[in-house]
């Protein structure tokens, strides 16, 4: 409990930091110029400065919770089938090994454990580059623990919640649909992709968070929304990290390629 203390003492309190759920969908968003990631730079430019940036992204599943917790993440180009361009982007941003220990601290022992060889995925840098162009923001990554339930995430969330209020912008990267075998490249949007993205929207406007955590019981709805459902965990985290007496604005709420929702949502 002593270092805890310490360490909190460390951390600088501020006010609450905006929470975003990004809906990043395809990599070449990181670099293609487009509506999506063009207001990803507007969002960063309006946004308060935070000391460091929590990311929950759909690429990083793991069995147990870690956080990364080196000084120099990694750019990892987690992807194939895409432009050498895309594959010499870097995102050279400091990590935060001070952050990562307060988290593991603010959990009991050894629930989350620190990773060293992980860095950053395209779920967090492909969004982070176009909204924070300068890379001078330190960035960790939360890891999604695949082997456990809905509940579980959003109850991790809320309990890691007050680190917005020691300068911790907190994002979660996913997409409220995904399902890339049913890809439209006409872009037409299927009803049951809309379908599930409006039923959703409703919950998160009406502050229904166990409704979206409990989305597996729309049954086939959510498993076509949704085949492997690591996409919609980030939103689950972002519900978590959410308070009461906030209220979400969303943006980027179009579709890409027909099955991907880039529905994202800014509670601040
Ligand atoms: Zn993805």
């Amino acid at each position: 409990m002593k270092e805890l203390t310490k360490l909190t003492d460390s951390l600088i309190p501020s006010e609450r930091m905006p929470l975003l759920f990004v809906g990043h969908g395809s990599p070449a968003n990181a670099i293609e110029d487009n509506v999506f990631n063009r207001k990803w730079a507007e969002i960063g430019k309006q946004m308060p400065r935070p000391q460091a940036i929590l990311c929950i992204s759909a690429h990083w599943l793991t069995s147990g919770t870690f956080v990364t917790a080196m000084e120099k993440p990694r750019t990892i180009h987690d992807f194939s089938g895409f432009s050498d361009e895309l594959f010499r982007q870097q995102y050279s941003v400091p990590g935060s090994p001070e952050m990562a220990e307060f988290v593991q601290q603010m959990q009991p022992k050894d629930l989350i454990r620190p990773n060293f060889d992980w860095g950053l995925d395209h779920g967090t840098w492909s969004v982070l580059k176009p909204m924070f162009p300068m890379a001078d923001i330190p960035v960790f990554q939360l890891s999604i623990d695949y082997s456990k339930p809905p509940e579980f995430h959003f109850e991790l969330a809320r309990q890691l919640a007050k680190l917005r209020e020691k300068g911790v912008m907190v994002i979660g990267s996913g997409n409220i649909v995904h399902n890339l075998r049913l890809l439209q490249f006409n872009e037409q949007i299927p009803e049951w992709a809309s379908d599930f993205d409006t039923k959703i929207a409703n919950w998160i406007e009406t502050n229904d968070a166990q409704s979206v955590v409990n989305f597996q019981k729309m049954g086939s709805l959510a498993k076509m929304a949704h085949p492997s459902y690591d996409h919609f965990l980030p939103l689950i985290y972002a519900l978590g990290f959410k308070s009461k007496d906030e209220f979400p604005e969303f943006f980027n709420t179009g579709f890409q390629l027909g099955s991907i929702s880039m529905r994202s949502v800014i509670w601040k």
